[in-house]
């Protein structure tokens, strides 16, 4: 009797890790949801999952950022996360040391998810999906004709710059530089503006434009310097229902025209995978790191 083989799934995320086993065809066979602590306890759980399957091949898309440079001595480490607990964190090292010499392949969240989109998602059939998050960061993975984009590392796109509204004053939430865009609109920097928490901010709250402006400015910007077929926007915050459509409008207003594109409708888009994107791309790419091994 042939044994069907097993991959193992990481999606590391700012809040929660998901990690899952799936049969060669990524069925899922199981899953498990943790909570993003201190690293002894959030990968001790992991491990704890993970010992009850015998794996080929292992796929993490972290929160970052992460070195994802093979020549590095870090390779394989989350960096300068405001997560203190695991600043300097050996991910990859760690699991090699528990999990032996399985293949591994390592990515960041956003990467993993932009090739989920990309393979099977709402930019199936696009030959470049953008995948942007807005949660508890903000950040965007790039993948072109079935490939990641890594480079010297990974792109860091919720750090960019946009135009604040003059009548905005809110001074931003990120450690490194205040209003970049995810100091604008994350999650927690929505709760710090605010005070309240996004989920329970009534729709018609003026945030939401700020959001979208920001956004939509930041769209513009990764349109014309990466020109992807399809964008995708996942994470928390987009769970905004009436958010999207206003994103949208705030595109076609940061581009004025210049640029040809699809219908906003088509361009921009909510994730297929809904909020299994980030596992999806996990397995797919533990799946290839399996096969390139051999
Ligand atoms: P992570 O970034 O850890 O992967 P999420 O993508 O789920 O997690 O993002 C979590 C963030 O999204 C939190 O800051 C939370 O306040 C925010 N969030 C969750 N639901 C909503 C909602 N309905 N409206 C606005 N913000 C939300
Ligand atoms: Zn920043």
């Amino acid at each position: 009797m042939t044994r069907d083989l097993l991959y193992g799934g990481i999606e590391a995320g700012g809040t929660k890790f998901i990690c899952a086993v799936a049969d060669e065809d990524l069925n899922i066979i199981d899953q498990v949801r943790i909570d993003t602590t201190v690293p002894e306890e959030t990968m001790g759980e992991l491990k704890d999952f993970f010992d009850q399957y015998e794996v080929e091949s292992f796929g993490i898309s972290s929160f970052g950022p992460i070195d994802i440079n093979h020549d590095s001595p870090t390779y394989g480490y989350i960096t300068s996360t405001p997560k203190l607990p695991w600043q300097n964190y050996d991910f990859v090292g760690q699991m090699k040391a528990w999990f032996g010499d399985k293949p591994i392949a390592w990515t960041t969240d956003v990467n993993g998810a932009s090739l989920a989109e990309n393979t099977m998602g709402a930019a199936e059939g696009a030959n470049s999906c953008l995948y942007l998050t807005i949660g508890t960061g903000v950040g965007g993975g790039f993948s072109m004709n079935g490939e990641i984009y890594h480079a010297h590392s990974h792109p860091e796109m919720g750090h960019i710059k946009v135009a604040q509204d003059p009548h905005d004053h809110f001074e931003g939430a990120c450690p490194f530089h205040g209003n970049c865009i995810e100091g604008l609109v994350s999650g927690p920097a929505i709760e710090k503006r605010t005070g309240i928490k996004g989920a329970d901010l009534p729709s018609d709250h003026e945030v939401w434009d700020y959001v979208a402006d920001y956004l939509g400015q930041a769209i513009a910007n990764y349109t014309l310097t990466l020109a992807p077929e399809r964008v995708v926007l996942g994470g928390g915050v987009m769970h905004q229902d009436q958010l999207l459509d206003k994103v949208r409008l705030q595109v076609e207003k940061a581009l004025a025209n210049y640029v040809e594109l699809p219908a906003m409708t088509d361009y921009i888009q909510l994730p297929k995978l809904g909020d299994n994107a980030g596992i999806t791309g996990s397995l797919l790419l533990a799946k290839r790191a399996l096969k390139d091994v051999k």
